[in-house]
Order: structure tokens, then sequence, then C-alpha cells
């Protein structure tokens, strides 16, 4: 029978390298790109291709601007049509388009609650906000994308902190370290957005650059 590779991994091997969507499973010799670097499709190192998507050799402009949006669009597990919109939010900004476009990026409720350590990972903490499990600024919300600005304040809902998942939770993410930019209660499974991210505390394997230069020329 055929071995079954996870659809989120599939991303990774698409991309060629670890985009860290399942958790704890990412740091673990089970991880797909560490048994098998090359496409899904591909049979191998030895096709012309290479083992990535667009290949390894020298990737023309256009194939870099598309996997530079791609692998961002991945990793923060956005549609295309969202993340056009993030794209045209940020160049209607006064900041810089492509820092602005991350910031976008990291304001999101599921982005910041994998950030807070209350998830393993952004898919994870996406399923968690559908499920409704957190509140915002003391409101219940099922909205994954919400986007989230200075002072707001994420909880995990009464109701589901007596859940096993969140029960546990402190000691977990008392081993994940939060970034500067959120503050965060242990005990009360609470955070805070202090301020927008610096450059440097976002992912520094994204380049913004060529994204911004992806969708200029469209
Ligand atoms: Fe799968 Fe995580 Fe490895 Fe990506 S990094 S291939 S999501 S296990």
């Amino acid at each position: 029978m055929a071995k079954t590779l996870s659809p989120v991994c599939k991303l990774c091997r698409r991309e060629g390298e670890k985009l860290f969507l399942k958790g704890e499973r990412c740091y673990t010799p089970k991880c797909a790109i560490e048994k098998r670097n090359f496409a899904p499709g591909q049979h191998g190192r030895t096709g012309s291709r290479g083992g990535r998507g667009m290949g390894t050799g020298r990737a023309s402009d256009f194939a870099r601007q598309l996997r530079a949006k791609q692998k961002a669009r991945r990793i923060y597990g956005v549609l295309e049509r969202q993340f056009r919109r993030y794209y045209d939010t940020a160049i209607r900004s006064r900041g810089l388009t492509g820092l602005t476009l991350l910031q976008i990026l990291e304001s999101r409720l599921d982005n910041v609650i994998f950030r807070l350590g209350f998830a393993s990972s952004r898919p994870q903490a996406r399923l968690l906000v559908t499920h409704g499990h957190f509140t915002v600024n003391g409101r219940r919300t099922d909205v994954p994308s919400m986007q989230l600005g200075q002072g707001d304040e994420i909880a995990v809902r009464e109701g589901s902190s007596k859940l096993s998942y969140f029960k546990d939770l402190n000691a977990v993410a008392e081993k994940r370290n939060a970034p500067a930019w959120l503050g965060r209660d242990l005990r009360q499974l609470s955070g805070t957005v202090t301020r927008m991210p610096e450059r440097a505390e976002i992912d520094g394997s994204l380049d913004e650059q060529l994204i911004v230069e992806y969708y200029s020329r469209r």
C-alpha cells in the first residue's frame, strides 16, 4: 500500500524545507523532510528539476518571488485571496510594505496563540480557535484570522480551561519561549499584545522583499 504523507508535510516537501506545521513531530526524525527532502511527485534527487518544486538551479526572478510568497502563505496558513488582501493593506500603510505585511501575518489570532506557546503549531492554534476555546478582550471568538493590535488580551475561555488539554497547558507552554512583543501569564493562560513585532522577531527565513516584488509585477 502506498505510504500516505500528511497534507501539511507535502507543503514542506513542496518548499524543500521545514515549515514546522505539525508541532512536536517537526523536531523528530519522523519529519518527512528529514526522511526525503524532495518535492511530492518527484522520485529522488536524480531528476532534472532537483529537490525543490521550482528547481535548485538558478531559478528565475519570478520563480524565486513566487516561492517566497508561497512559503509565507503556507507557514501562516493563509489562502491566496486573503494573502493578497494583506498585501493590499500593507501597501496602503505608511510603513515599509514588506515589514507591514509580515506584521499583519504575525498579528493574526492563530499566530499569536502559537507564539504564546498555547498551541504546538499554527494549524493546531487555528483548530483551537475555531472550536471557540479562546476569548479576545473577554469576548469569545472563533475567527483564527482576527487581527490583533497593541493592548489586545487573549485568554483561554473559562469553560475550556477545565479540558485536559488546557489543564496541562501551562507546564507545556512554559517550555516554549514567547516573543518579547507578547506578554504572557501562564497561570491564567492569557496573553497580551504589548506592541507590534520588530523584523528581528519574525522568521528570518521569510523574504518579504521578494514577496513585494512578486505582487509589484502583477
Ligand atoms: Fe511535516 Fe513538520 Fe516535517 Fe514539515 S517540518 S514535513 S510539517 S513534520
